[in-house]
């Protein structure tokens, strides 16, 4: 195949544009990008290895080798790891932008003020273009005999052959220097000690060998063995620059936060600190080590539907998959991670972990030791509990309805939103709040909180005084439903039918009131039915509004309309469930009402029932009638 040129992709082009001429600050992490990729590319080797045994790989052979030359101004990384194939070069560097490079072009600008983010957007390579003005890359793919050789100047285009790699399987990439200067303080990445330096900083866990020959000056000896006076040789020998150890195997008293915190940033591909750690060892029917972590941040494709979660497993240090899905429950799919596990065969694939009951029994306790720990953490160190909880919370929940046997441990670490104060609270703690004659923990879901405050379904607990939880995300909707009772008390939906805010007394006393009212609005309950009889399955008087005219209020076992808005948007077919209206005979609209004529009656009607469809966020079924009807009875205004 001849040589070609090619462009990079647009999003690509901003990206090399960026780091040639922006990122001035924290440059060296180019080299922690390249030898990430160097230990992914070889922990994939072994991996492939296991199937194929008749490729004859052995362990000791792999290596990452730094080769600087301070004459050429070159620094070289060089793995004998799994390599790539011509399509999987200009896949991976050139032409195709991944959802991470067009995440990074989005957040283009604060990683001109935050250049450590750079890792964290899958664009680690072109980090390279920091510090080089020319980068080639020489491969060849486990399995095949045809290497690819890649070449750019980060300037807009790159080029790609075939080109035997003379060293076989494994990948090269050798950098170009640009010129250095004192003064824009960018050190010699082809001074040793700089390597040296760099390599433990970010890269002393990486479990291959870092090598780098090195030369140090020795006396020569004479005859006897003795030092000749004022006469040395230079010796050459290769050095391991990194210390190797697998992180999660050590103590962890003998690990610092900033080790653990490297490792984090290269398991998790995120360069930004981790909230929290759980590191500990299972022993026991399934013996295993667990380093986990929380990430400060949320993944910038978190929610994708194709991203990839999952911890890296290992057994017995021997990398076998990483994005492990089988190791953790989904809903704590936020942990990043390795777990060693003692027992497992070397040989398990993907499929057969799903089945794996060894694999099950750890997932189980993984499971139950991040409860345990959120636990702890919710208990003994709020703030960063709640921090976790901004970011993931939404995740966590969905333990609630999924995982029965730890549903109520997941409810104990439940943070809500609530009418009660600012910030967040638990449900433990809202029921040590409830008032004496409160029966039962009431909720409400919708859009926000600032929506919710102001919602009229909360009128009258407001005047009795009683806390009302907010569900505000999405899964809440299906989480408040499975909750159905917490410590003895049921979990009342305010917008639902069957709501009794009234003890027994204070029921008996008002119940001559209603009846009057219900007397007293007799014919117009009748009329505004007739007006809204295709919406709505009945129409009564209301006793939870106050301030507000009508509201809708769902069956006690039909789905909120909420619930329905997003069962649509998910595509899903739902039979509406018709509501209830209820009506505040106490508002002044109803007394007016009264003096009008059917008519007016009917189209006041259908002008609250719109009215009540806002308030609870539904969108209106004829919004442009409605508001020909508001501005006709603006015109009828007499002063
Ligand atoms: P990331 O490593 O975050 O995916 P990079 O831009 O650093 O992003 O690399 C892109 C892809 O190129 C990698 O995911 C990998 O598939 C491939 N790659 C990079 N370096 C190597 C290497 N040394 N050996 C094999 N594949 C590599």
């Amino acid at each position: 195949m001849a040589r070609e040129t090619r462009q990079f992709q647009a999003e690509v082009k901003e990206i090399l544009d960026l780091m040639v001429h922006s990122l001035y600050s924290h440059r060296e992490i180019f080299l922690r990008e390249l030898i990430s990729n160097a230990s992914d590319a070889l922990d994939k080797m072994r991996f492939e290895e296991l199937q194929h045994p008749e490729w004859g790989g052995s362990e000791e052979e792999k290596h990452i080798r730094l080769i600087a030359n301070p004459s050429e101004k070159t620094l070289t990384i060089i793995d004998n790891g799994i390599g790539m194939t011509h399509e999987e070069v200009l896949k991976n560097i050139g032409t195709i932008a991944h959802s991470g490079t067009k995440e990074f072009i989005k957040h283009a600008k604060e990683v001109k003020d935050r250049p450590d983010l750079i890792g964290q957007f899958g664009v680690g390579f072109y980090s390279s273009f920091m510090v080089a003005d020319r980068v080639t890359v020489s491969t060849c793919k486990a399995g095949t005999d045809t290497g690819t050789f890649w070449e750019s100047t980060g300037d807009g285009s790159f080029s790609v052959e075939e080109r035997t790699r003379p060293e076989g399987v494994g990948t090269t990439v050798t950098l170009h220097l640009k010129p250095f200067t004192d003064d824009d303080s960018v050190e010699d990445f082809t001074d040793e000690h700089v390597l040296r330096r760099i390599v433990k900083k970010y890269s002393d866990f990486i479990a291959w060998p870092i090598l780098m020959m090195v030369s140090r000056e020795e006396d020569e000896l004479d005859a006897e063995g003795n030092p000749v006076e004022g006469k040395t040789k230079t010796v050459s020998e290769d050095e391991t620059l990194n210390s190797r150890k697998a992180i999660w195997l050590r103590s962890p008293q003998d690990v610092t936060d900033d080790e653990y915190s490297e490792f984090y940033k290269h398991v998790a591909h995120d360069w930004t600190e981790p909230l929290e750690r759980i590191h500990y060892r299972a022993e026991g029917s399934q013996e295993f080590t667990a380093l986990m972590f929380v990430p400060g941040t949320v993944p910038f494709d978190y929610n994708y539907r194709e991203s990839k979660w999952g911890l890296s497993l290992y057994v017995n240090r021997v990398f076998i998959m990483d994005h492990c899905e089988d190791l953790v429950p989904t809903y704590l799919r936020f942990l990043r991670g390795v777990i060693d596990s003692s027992d497992l065969s070397l040989n398990v694939s993907r499929e057969i972990l799903q089945k794996d009951r060894q694999v099950q029994a750890i997932k189980k306790a993984v499971a139950s030791k991040v409860l345990k720990h959120l636990g702890t953490w919710l208990s003994e160190r709020r703030e960063t509990y709640e921090k976790f909880w901004t970011n993931f919370g939404p995740t966590l929940k969905e333990g609630v309805p999924n995982d029965f046997s730890n549903k109520e441990k997941i409810e104990e670490l439940l943070l809500f939103r609530s009418s009660a104060q600012e910030g967040w609270t638990t449900l433990p703690e809202y029921v040590k709040r409830m008032k004496k004659d409160q029966k039962e923990i009431y909720f409400i879901t919708g859009e926000s909180v600032k929506q919710l405050e102001s919602s009229p379904y909360l009128e009258r607990l407001k005047v009795k005084g009683f806390e009302v939880l907010y569900g505000i995300d999405t899964v809440d909707e299906w989480v408040m439903q499975s909750i159905s009772k917490f410590q003895d008390k049921h979990l009342r939906s305010i917008t639902k039918e069957g709501l009794e805010l009234d003890s027994e007394d204070e029921k008996k006393s008002k119940e001559e009131e209603l009846k009057s009212k219900e007397q007293e609005f007799k014919d117009l309950l009748e009329t505004i039915k007739t007006a809204v009889e295709p919406h709505v399955k009945e129409v009564k008087i209301s006793t939870r509004l106050v301030d507000s005219p009508v509201c809708l209020v769902s069956g006690a076992y039909d789905p909120s309309s909420r619930m329905e808005r997003l069962m649509e948007s998910m595509g899903q077919a739902v039979p509406k469930a018709k509501r209830i209206m209820e009506i505040n005979p106490s508002h002044p609209v109803f007394g007016k009402m009264k003096t009008l004529s059917t008519e007016t009656q009917k189209q006041w009607a259908e002008i609250l029932y719109n009215q009540a469809l806002i308030t609870e966020g539904s969108p209106l079924e004829d919004p442009i009638k409605f508001s020909k009807q508001i501005a006709q009875l603006m015109t009828q205004v007499q002063s």
